[in-house]
C-alpha cells in the first residue's frame, strides 16, 4: 500500500476538491471560496498525486462507456449535486454526432471533479476474443481513442474484461494477458472492478440502491477489495437514463456519505496508479 499516514496534509486532500487547492497554496480564504475554480485547474492536474489519509476509505465510481445520453447527463447531474468525484471511462465511437462529443468535451473538462479515462475506440466492436487476440490492432485502437481526445492519463479500463495492470503486476482474466502486457510497456495502468452495478433488462441496474451501498461497505470493513480500503466501483452510464434510476444513483452515494470515513476520488489517485 501507498497510502500516506501525513494526516496533516491528508486532510487538504480528502475536503472538497475546492480545498485541496486552497490546502496546496496554503490559502485558507481560497479554502472556503468554491468560486476560485480558476485556481484549482492551474494547481491539480490530471495524474497528479495527492497524499491519502490512512484514515478513510476511498470509493473510486467508474462509470464505462460515455458518452450515452441521457444516461451520461444524468449521472454527471447526480454527481454534481452530490458533490462526488468520478471516472468515466469513454469510448470514441460512441461519440457519433456534436452532442455526444461535446459530452466527452464537457467530461475532458471537468477535472478534478471528473476525470475522463480511455476505455478504447471502437469498444472492440463487442467481440472480445478477436479483439484480445490480435495485439496490434487492439493497441492502435486505445491509441486512436488517447491521442484523438487528448487524454491526459495513461489509465485504460479493457472493453469487457475485468484486467488490472497496476505497478508492473498484471492479474484479472488471462484473455488480453498479451494486450495488458504492451500497455504495461507502454506505461499504461489499467483498472479493473472489485463491485459492478450490474445491468438486467432494458439497460436498467440490477441491484437496489440499498443493496449496492452494503455490498460496497461490507466489503470495505471486510478488506474484499484489490487495495485495502479503497474500491472500484463500475457501472455504465446508459443504466440510470430514465429518472427512477437516476434517482437510485443519488440513493446510492447518499447512503455511502453516511459513512463518514468515505471519501470520493479519480481513479488517477487510486493507492496502486498513484506515484507509479
Ligand atoms: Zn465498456
Amino acid at each position: 500500500m501507498l497510502l500516506n499516514k501525513n494526516i496533516a496534509v491528508a486532510a487538504c486532500s480528502i475536503a472538497t476538491i475546492f480545498a485541496f487547492s486552497a490546502c496546496k497554496n496554503g490559502n485558507k480564504n481560497a479554502a472556503n471560496s468554491a468560486k476560485d475554480s480558476s485556481a484549482v485547474s492551474t494547481v491539480l492536474k490530471p495524474g497528479s498525486t495527492i497524499k491519502l489519509d490512512s484514515t478513510k476509505k476511498y470509493v473510486f465510481l467508474t462509470w464505462d462507456d460515455s458518452p450515452q445520453p441521457p444516461g451520461t447527463s444524468n449521472v454527471l447531474r447526480v454527481f454534481k449535486e452530490q458533490g462526488v468525484k468520478a471516472t468515466f471511462f469513454s469510448v470514441g465511437a460512441n461519440a457519433f454526432d456534436p452532442l455526444r462529443k461535446r459530452i466527452l468535451d464537457t467530461l475532458h473538462n471537468s477535472y478534478p471533479q471528473f476525470l475522463m479515462a480511455n476505455h478504447s475506440w471502437t469498444h472492440a466492436s463487442n467481440k472480445y476474443r478477436w479483439f484480445y487476440a490480435h495485439p496490434d490492432s487492439a493497441l492502435n485502437d486505445f491509441m486512436r481513442m488517447q491521442n484523438t481526445y487528448n487524454i491526459d492519463v495513461k489509465i485504460i479500463r479493457l472493453p469487457g474484461m475485468n484486467s488490472w495492470v497496476l505497478n508492473k503486476e498484471i492479474s484479472g482474466q488471462k484473455t488480453p494477458l498479451q494486450v495488458c502486457q504492451r500497455l504495461d510497456s507502454l506505461g499504461y495502468s489499467v483498472i479493473g472492478w472489485d463491485v459492478e452495478w450490474q445491468q438486467g433488462k432494458g439497460s436498467t441496474p440490477v441491484q437496489s440502491a440499498e443493496a449496492m451501498a452494503n455490498m460496497v461497505k461490507t466489503k470495505l470493513a471486510n478488506g474484499e477489495t484489490k487495495a485495502q480500503n479503497a474500491i472500484v466501483i463500475l457501472s455504465h452510464d446508459r443504466l440510470f437514463g430514465k429518472p427512477q434510476y437516476a434517482d437510485s444513483l443519488a440513493k446510492f452515494i447518499t447512503l455511502l456519505k453516511q459513512d463518514t470515513s468515505i471519501a470520493f476520488e479519480t481513479i488517477d489517485h487510486y493507492p496502486l496508479v498513484q506515484g507509479k
